[in-house]
């Protein structure tokens, strides 16, 4: 049997929390209904991925924040702030929605540990 790959880097392959080889997501923002390696159930209950929207959202505050604060010591317009806010979020949303749902299946997965399949 193989090790199971380390925690830093399968979670920025994206890959499942227990095993660490299966891919997380099916698609852009699709997910898989289960691990295709383990067969862990990746959504455990209805509503189980509102944490990672909350997650989504402070990360998001976190990335442009800055960036605004930014733009504004350097004098730019508000019509310009906001439009750099506007492209910059419409940007990084696919990439913030996955990640903060892969960083709560890993939180989640060290707060309560999980090993059975469906
Ligand atoms: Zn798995």
């Amino acid at each position: 049997m193989q090790a199971r790959p380390a925690l830093f880097p399968a979670l920025l392959a994206q890959r499942c929390p227990v095993c660490r080889r299966g891919a997380i997501f099916s698609g852009w923002l699709a997910l898989h209904p289960a691990c295709p390696e383990c067969g862990l159930r990746f959504e455990r209950e209805s509503g189980y991925f509102l944490v990672a929207v909350l997650i989504g959202y402070m990360v998001g505050i976190v990335v442009l924040v800055p960036v605004c604060v930014m733009l504004f010591l350097q004098g730019a317009a508000v019509t310009t702030v906001l439009a750099v806010l506007c492209s910059t979020s419409l940007i990084l949303a696919p990439v913030i929605h996955r990640y903060a749902r892969v960083l709560w299946l890993y939180v989640d997965q060290q707060l309560h540990p999980r090993t059975e399949v469906s």
